[in-house]
């Protein structure tokens, strides 16, 4: 697998096993550890009008699971909700990516040394693959991928009534603000941005910067960058290559839009791009309209924090969103004005590994969280159940309705509220 990684996106073994691997075994055990918990009826609570009996909620596998995964992360995105379908009881049948063509091939081989068929089954291949799956009725639909995608996806499921889930992307802003000790801040962002060689749907995709503080802090970004990939990235063991052809012209079209800071090398061949810094670009450009998905990073200056966050609540709402201060109102203002699939303060992507935040986005960057308990959730139905006893059947419920409406309503209401 390992192997099949580093040559679909040059991962190392390390930065493989970090990002992919361990956070699949992290999921596994977490999950074999709370199953016994999870699986439990949980009890719902009683009211007089409902006594004598019993409510509970029971979890209950919605059936046969279609699962859709995207290429950055091909292992950690395609067996993470897989470790969530089994746990709850389903059946699944997944679809990789088909730009992570040899992950693919050594992620097929091990599904179908492992499982029956019938059980969990994988479907390797791309568009048209994924559109006859999708004609098929599933139980519940998962996938992860671009937006686009997602609309057709949702557009298939309303056919057979699937419910779905959607982990999308979009343009993840990272807010500094001048009271940030730099030397950390830039490593913590240049960390999330440049791991995968910026292919990750929570990257940082833009910085908003505190006027005062942007040119020291693009100088620690720069050094950041130095010390972990060295004066030549392009020939760094330790950096992604972007995943084809296609995207790596796309990427090197961004470079036009503003001033290079940093980096902006590039090799064709090696389907290779540096980190770069860029300024000066306009908020119209296709660079600050679109996902970037890659090592670029738009640095924009503000002054007025008001101004940010009216900005925020103007874009669609973001999958993650970074904020570095010590400040802790400006904390909470971001966390409780901004709507976002999740927040991180002070660091970058580790929201994603902590146990028990459930992962998803809302609005464009998605609908639907899964990881710890909240995978199993997603992929189970909550049943109600009622239990009454046959004793104790109070006549007031039953017509003729002997009592004027004001008792009736008085006395309704005191039993619904105990
Ligand atoms: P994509 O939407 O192009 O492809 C995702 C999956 O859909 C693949 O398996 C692909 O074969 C299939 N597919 C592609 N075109 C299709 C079509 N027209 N009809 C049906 N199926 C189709 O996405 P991608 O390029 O693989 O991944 C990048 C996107 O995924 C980015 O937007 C990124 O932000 C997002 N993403 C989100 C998460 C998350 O957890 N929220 C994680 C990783 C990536």
């Amino acid at each position: 697998m390992l192997a099949a990684l580093h040559a679909d996106l040059h991962k190392q073994p390390q930065e493989a096993y970090a990002s992919e691997l361990g956070v699949v075994l992290g999921e596994l055990q977490y999950a074999l550890r709370h199953l016994a918990q999870w699986m439990k009826p949980r009890r719902g609570r009683w009211s007089l009008l409902t006594l004598p009996g019993s409510a509970r909620i029971h979890p209950e596998p919605y059936g046969v699971a279609l699962i859709v995964a995207p290429w950055n992360y091909p292992f950690q995105l395609l067996f993470t909700p897989l470790v969530g379908a089994i746990a709850a009881g389903n059946c699944a049948c997944l679809k990789p990516s088909e730009l992570a063509p040899r992950t693919s091939a050594v992620m097929a081989t091990l599904i179908r040394v492992t499982f029956p068929q019938e059980y969990i089954a994988i479907v390797e291949g791309g568009r048209a693959e994924t559109e006859a799956l999708l004609e098929q009725r599933f139980d519940s639909i998962f996938f992860t991928g671009s937006a686009r995608v997602g609309r057709s996806v949702m557009a298939a499921a309303a056919r057979h009534l699937s419910p779905v889930t959607l982990e999308l992307g979009g343009k993840s802003p990272c807010i500094v603000c001048a009271d940030s000790p730099l030397e950390v801040t830039a490593r913590r962002i240049a960390w999330g941005k440049f791991m995968n060689a910026g292919q990750t749907c929570v990257a940082p995709d833009y910085l908003l910067v505190e006027r005062s503080i942007r040119d020291a802090l693009i100088e620690a970004l720069a050094r950041a960058i130095g010390e972990f990939y060295g004066p030549d990235p392009l020939v760094s063991p330790d950096y992604g290559r972007i995943i084809n052809r296609q995207h790596f012209d796309r990427l090197v079209g961004y470079l036009g839009a503003g001033t290079v800071m940093h980096g902006g090398q590039s090799s064709a061949k090696d389907l290779s791009i540096a980190p770069t810094i860029l300024t000066d670009v306009p908020f119209d450009s296709p660079v600050m309209e679109e996902e970037i998905f890659g090592p670029i990073l738009p640095v924009i200056d503000f002054t007025d924090f008001e101004e940010v966050l009216a900005l925020m609540r103007n874009r669609p709402s973001p999958l993650a969103l970074y904020l570095f201060t010590k400040n802790r109102q400006t904390q909470q203002r971001i966390v409780a004005e901004v709507p976002s699939g999740g927040v991180c303060i002070n660091d970058t992507v580790s929201h994603l590994i902590a146990k028990e935040l459930p992962f998803g986005g809302v609005g464009e960057s998605g609908m639907g969280s899964y990881h710890g308990q909240a995978s199993f959730d997603c992929f189970s139905h909550r049943k109600s159940v009622m239990t009454r006893y046959f004793w104790g059947d109070p006549g007031m419920r039953y017509p003729p309705f002997l009592q004027p409406f004001g008792t009736f309503k008085r006395i309704y209401r005191f039993m619904m509220s105990r």
